[in-house]
């Protein structure tokens, strides 16, 4: 970084401290997309106002309400919180409030930080026991605000599904949020497991003004428990939560003397011109910010893989070795073995009869063929095997570490076993070790979990989370799995998924460089806490073209395009332009094959060896670096579909056009974004389907970019190119 370039970062930054004569003290953060205003009142903190620099403020009337009362050996007892000046921090990256409560004593911190120069600003609420003995918090909100707004004033929200399992028809919401309008999103580790459920959504939410610059803010949530993100529009007010699922309730934790309790981290920030304006501020900020540097510093991520499931459970020695010779001859970065090669559910050793080497002689071989090596584990699954080093259910041992006491009938699925509850000290352990063995032992490059890696929900009473109410508890069984819901479960979830981010943090200081697929039965753990510790997401369970496009459509709103990995599963291609549409379809963000590629005709490999050069080459540069704007409404299978990746710095970009299956719809305009209206484009149709030719920005913008398919369920992609002359 040139020293002009560092001196425009730290003026971004600009910090006031007045102390106003009613005692209040009040401090200011600010990116260059985001301007807050801190107030420490006496009695409670406020976040008095956020504004994107050179429009309409967003007042907020309401204080931070901190929790009233705490439980002491079974009796409540009030809470009276006082701010503490001389504890308080104010700093230009950071604000820290500090309250106490003398009695009982406890000290809460209302922490805010700027993370990058851009982009949104993080909130936290830490309670720290300072008594000598247990006490029960009841639940504290990471934030909650009642922003002031005209009755008046036309507002749009914002909001995206989980692919979890099948992505819906909807997937990306963009609703009027008119008066009376009353809405809560939720997410888990487990969305859509039921039926019953309504689908989850990745947590987070965008409120927009219907005004030129299409201006508003947004909020999302680090954490991958169960949390909720509500909004209610009442006359001239707009209220709204972000914070730990109240539901089912009441929500209560323990802390033991000494102990902290974290809200789960929230960040909110300003923007313009829209979701994708917001989008492409996020995308940037989340690979900054939450990112793995260690990732991210390989101009080959993301990776191109080849993944074993194309031929489902039967993988064994000599069908891997083929594979690698394979998947190395197709220019593939990862060769990636799914369920099937372990001896059993819980028992994560190679099955001796399909690898009687073992797997660290085939992740040799991957090597050798210049390939990394993945495995698919779900470590957190146990079964009945009685072989040693297994995770056997009935166990005595590690009997009390499943969420429920097991019927005598119950037995594991092929590949899913009981989930364990990682928030028992012991059980965490426990995998610590598992998976620190599996990594080693096997030499990953690469481990993926699978299965429902946190608890639903348990019933145990010695565990460190809160106890179930014996009145209001519902086990149920699905997915060879039991479950348990009762008022506990979020606090279940929170000890559960703090474990697992302290397993993966571990394990990530230990083998700097590998690499973390956050699977959880595709797409259902999609959110900025796991964003935060694992590199990639399988993004939906369903992975035919359509699927992939509309997981991919939804979930890159607000995660970085290299995250974001598509499976592309066998689907039926007769002709070589489907073919190509079906590998383009999971081209978008990280590409997986999930093909046995021994199935392939002579054209087809050819086609594919085209494909994943071109993606590495001139594709996954733009992935990683470039603006993404969504030029289409969300993938429908029938009309047009496409995205634009425009990078500024190289002034090239590329436009993924997809044909669906009307046939008379042969020819689309995308309207394109981000181009200089005076300036001249070269277009290169990548296979030809018109000729190349220059075009300028006004044309491409307003009347947009002509794209001619004759076939249905067919695909191009059109290089843009500046003229520099
Ligand atoms: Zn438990």
């Amino acid at each position: 970084m040139s020293f002009p370039t560092r001196l425009r970062f730290f003026s971004l930054f600009c910090v006031a401290l007045t102390l106003a004569a009613l005692g209040q003290t009040t401090a200011k953060l600010q990116t260059s997309d985001t301007i807050l205003t801190l107030e420490a009142g006496s009695a409670s903190p406020r976040l008095a106002s956020l504004t994107f620099p050179g429009q309409p403020t967003w007042e907020n009337r309401a204080s931070e309400s901190l929790i009233a009362f705490v439980e002491i050996s079974g009796k409540q007892a009030p809470l009276n919180w006082t701010f503490n000046r001389e504890a308080s921090q104010i700093s230009e990256q950071q604000v820290a409030f500090v309250y106490d409560s003398a009695t009982p004593h406890l000290r809460l911190t209302w922490e805010w930080r700027v993370r990058q120069a851009y982009g949104p600003i993080e909130h936290l609420i830490r309670i720290e026991n300072l008594e000598a003995q247990e006490i029960w918090i009841p639940m504290q909100d990471s934030l909650a605000f009642n922003w002031q707004i005209d009755p008046q004033s036309p507002l749009e929200h914002f909001f995206v599904e989980k692919g979890a399992n099948t992505p819906s028809p909807i997937g990306t919401h963009r609703v009027a949020l008119t008066e009376g309008y009353s809405w809560i999103g939720t997410s888990s580790t487990y969305g859509d497991l039921r039926d019953d459920e309504p689908r989850e959504i990745i947590p987070w939410s965008l409120v927009q003004r219907k005004d030129a610059a299409r201006t508003g803010w947004y909020a999302g949530i680090e954490f991958s428990g169960r949390t909720r993100i509500s909004l209610t529009r009442e006359k001239n007010s707009l209220q709204g939560a972000l914070g730990l699922n109240l539901d089912p309730g009441p929500f209560r934790t323990r802390l033991t003397p000494g102990e902290v309790f974290e809200t789960p981290v929230v960040f909110l920030g300003g923007f313009r011109d829209g979701p994708d304006g917001a989008g492409n501020v996020l995308r940037r900020w989340v690979r900054a910010v939450l990112g793995n540097p260690e990732t991210w510093k390989n101009p080959n991520y993301p990776l191109v893989v080849n993944n074993s499931w194309g031929g489902g459970m039967d993988i064994n020695e000599e069908s891997a070795r083929r594979m690698i010779r394979d998947a190395a001859e197709l220019g593939v970065d990862m060769f990636h073995i799914d369920a099937g090669w372990f001896r059993g559910v819980g028992d994560w050793y190679p099955n001796p009869q399909k690898f009687p080497h073992g797997l660290a002689v085939i992740a040799d071989d991957a090597h050798q063929h210049g390939l990394r090596f993945g495995l698919w584990v779900d470590w957190t699954q146990a079964g009945l095997s009685t072989e040693p080093g297994a995770l056997n259910a009935r166990d005595p041992k590690v009997h009390d570490w499943m969420v429920t006491d097991l019927p005598a009938d119950w037995k594991p699925e092929p590949f899913k076993g009981q989930t364990i509850d990682l928030g028992a000290p012991e059980a965490k352990q426990w995998a610590q070790q598992e998976v620190e063995r599996i990594v080693t032992d096997y030499h990953l490059d690469m481990l993926e979990h699978d299965g429902y890696l946190v608890a639903h929900g348990c019933d145990r009473t010695d565990h460190p989370h809160a106890a179930p109410d014996p009145l209001n508890l519902c086990i149920y069984k699905s997915w060879g799995s039991y479950w348990v819901d009762s008022s506990n479960s979020t606090d279940v979830s929170y000890h559960a998924v703090r474990a697992y981010y302290d397993i993966y943090s571990t394990l990530r200081k230990n083998h700097p460089g590998l690499l973390f697929e956050v699977c959880a039965d595709g797409g259902r753990m999609v959110d900025f806490g796991s964003a935060a510790h694992g590199d990639y997401f399988s993004i939906t369970d369903t992975y035919d073209p359509l699927s992939n496009r509309r997981a991919f459509y939804d979930t890159s709103h607000v995660l970085p395009s290299a995250m974001l990995e598509s499976y592309v599963e066998k689907w039926s291609t007769p002709r070589i332009d489907n073919f190509r549409y079906m590998l383009r379809s999971g081209m978008m963000g990280w590409l997986t094959i999930m093909i046995d590629t021994s199935s392939w005709s002579p054209e087809q490999r050819a086609e594919a060896r085209r494909e994943i050069d071109l993606y590495k080459k001139e594709l996954r540069p733009l992935i990683r670096d470039a603006n993404l704007y969504h030029i289409s409404p969300r993938p429908d299978g029938m009309h047009w579909d496409g995205i634009e990746y425009w990078d500024a710095h190289r002034q090239g970009g590329v436009v993924y056009a997809f044909h669906g299956t009307m046939e008379q719809e042969k020819t689309h305009s995308f309207a394109l974004q981000e181009l200089q209206p005076s300036a001249r484009y070269r277009l290169r149709y990548f296979d030809h389907s018109s000729p190349d030719r220059t075009s300028s920005g006004r044309e491409l913008t307003e009347r947009g970019l002509q794209v001619t398919l004759p076939l249905p369920n067919s695909s191009e992609l059109i290089f843009i190119e500046a003229e520099t002359n």
